[in-house]
């Protein structure tokens, strides 16, 4: 996914104009983007990988994995959901249906194509913040 400007600005108001590891408040000009999960560990350039980030905390991070990464990524992932900014790409579903499915996402797997989130029922394959691919599963037995 190409970020641009447009995505600066959705993730810097996202983090409520604060770097997210030390909270300080930043000016637009001032910030970096920070992948959550480092590129050279399998993260990519999305949205919900990606977190508002000063200077000096993207130096001191480099490419250390957070031990949360999974819970925060699909928190940014759901606030992705509700902001309207994950879309789908020839899928037959619709909009609505395809919104309540994906904010009951609560696990997550990283392949070298794509972020696979997973509800109890449906897994949901996102490359650059579209669902390419549903599969429905049934984990309760
Ligand atoms: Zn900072």
């Amino acid at each position: 996914m190409r970020i641009g400007n447009k995505d600066k600005i959705y993730i810097f108001i996202r983090d409520n104009k604060k770097c997210f590891y030390c909270g300080k408040r930043l000016n637009f000009r001032q910030i970096t983007l920070d992948h959550y999960l480092p590129l050279s560990k399998g993260g990519k350039d999305e949205i919900f990988n990606l977190v508002t980030c000063c200077k000096k905390c993207n130096k001191y991070k480099s490419d250390v994995i957070p031990d949360n990464y999974k819970d925060t990524i699909i928190n940014l992932f759901i606030k992705a959901v509700q902001d309207g900014n994950i879309l789908r790409k020839n899928i037959t579903i619709d909009n609505s249906t395809l919104k309540d499915k994906l904010l009951k996402v609560n696990d997550l797997e990283i392949t070298s194509e794509f972020f696979i989130f997973q509800s109890n029922s449906m897994r949901f394959y996102i490359k650059d913040g579209f669902v390419y691919k549903i599969i429905y599963v049934d984990i309760s037995n």
